[in-house]
């Protein structure tokens, strides 16, 4: 490894969860205790402990570790000598002193901001070092353009207040936008429970590759989409609203998310990477009572199921009021992300107890609701 260049690769996803993690706080007491030999010791065995954490939960056989897996490094193993861009690690043979390159601006975040812990990982015979990096955290701003409202759906995955469907023309499809997602979709839904019901072997095996790329496609998908969303709410000095799939389970029955249970991680996933990119730009993110945002008009606010004649459409048996069903249910939710931000930065007003600009507080339900 001495005489190869290393990559600084850094992680923009995983450094928000990384950052601070206990992990990090275990092993700096250790360090106090031991030299480098033995911290490098006490990493393994986390990375064990870790594996095999992994392996129980996810009822998987014993773990093996390849002969070239990540070496994780934390302050302790390794230092950065920003002006020459060298980086010293700890070896079994030593400390190795070693260039680095990356992107410009990886390279930036790395002179300008605090290094956590790292893993040394070799990738088709080129050294990467992935460094997680602790963030700054912008000030919030107030969304004083209102919330943009997403509604996440099965036939179109995403589709906001101003009626626009993502992840948009990057996909190619009948209606709607999304229709390949879908097809492709429906498709793998059909081959799985084909290789379900054969359940040899083989079918588990092409079970697991198929059960990879899906998982794939989905979060390149919704890391689009919440790109798109901060970067529309960050033009339009708005924050942004997603209906909070946690407060689900067991109080509205039969809600249509559950139905979803296909993709149920999907939709997390997409609230989870949304409210990251927003922290990150410094905006407004609220989540808010999913109830009956599908049937409760955005106009008069009259709620009925008769409101939904057919699939994908809405019209108000009160006002009248026309459309396509999940661009106004993600009016609604703009809506509620508007009520739900006013109760958490007007703590006397409604009585909540803590004055905190918490930007993923739940709001209370909204009274459209149930
Ligand atoms: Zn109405």
């Amino acid at each position: 490894m001495a005489d190869q260049a290393v990559a600084v690769e850094d992680r923009h996803d995983r450094v928000a969860q990384r950052a601070g993690s206990g992990a990090g706080e275990q092993l700096a007491v250790a360090g106090l205790l031991a030299g480098a030999v033995q911290q490098a010791a006490v990493r393994a065995i986390a990375r064990v402990a870790g594996a095999y954490a992994n392996r129980r939960a996810s009822k998987k056989r014993a773990h093996i570790f390849r002969a070239h897996g990540a070496v994780p490094y934390d302050a302790r193993l390794m230092s950065f000598n920003r002006d020459a861009r060298t980086v010293s690690l700890w070896t079994p043979t030593g400390r190795a002193t070693v260039p680095y390159t990356g992107r410009p601006e990886d390279l930036k975040a790395v002179d300008t901001l605090p290094v956590g812990e790292a893993d040394l990982i070799c990738r088709r015979g080129v050294w990467l070092l992935q460094v997680a990096l602790a963030l700054p955290q912008p000030v919030v701003r107030e969304p004083v353009g209102g919330f943009i409202g997403v509604d996440q759906g099965v036939a179109n995955l995403a589709v906001t207040c101003d009626g626009v469907v993502l992840p948009g023309p990057a996909l190619a499809g009948p209606v709607g936008g999304n229709g390949h997602v879908r097809t492709l979709r429906d498709r793998r839904h059909r081959q799985r429970r084909r290789l379900q019901k054969k359940g040899t072997a083989s079918a588990r095996r092409v079970l697991r590759r198929l059960a990879g790329r899906e998982h794939r496609m989905m979060t390149d998908l919704n890391h689009q989409i919440s790109k798109q969303v901060v970067r529309e709410a960050e033009r339009t000095g708005r924050g942004v609203a997603l209906e909070d799939l946690q407060g689900i389970r067991g109080r509205v029955r039969a809600h249509r998310f559950q139905r979803r249970t296909l993709h149920s991680w999907a939709f997390a996933q997409q609230i989870t990477f949304t409210r990251y990119k927003a922290a990150r730009a410094g905006i407004a993110f609220v989540l808010v009572d999913p109830a009956y945002t599908s049937q409760a008009c955005p106009e008069c606010g009259y709620v009925s199921r008769a409101n939904r004649p057919a699939r994908g459409r809405f019209v108000c048996e009160r006002c009248g009021l026309a459309g396509h069903a999940d661009h106004l249910a993600a009016r609604n939710i703009a809506a509620r992300g508007v009520a739900g931000w006013a109760a958490i930065n007007q703590p006397h007003a409604t009585g909540l107890p803590s004055p905190r600009r918490d930007r993923e507080s739940k709001p209370p339900a909204s009274a459209s609701g149930s």
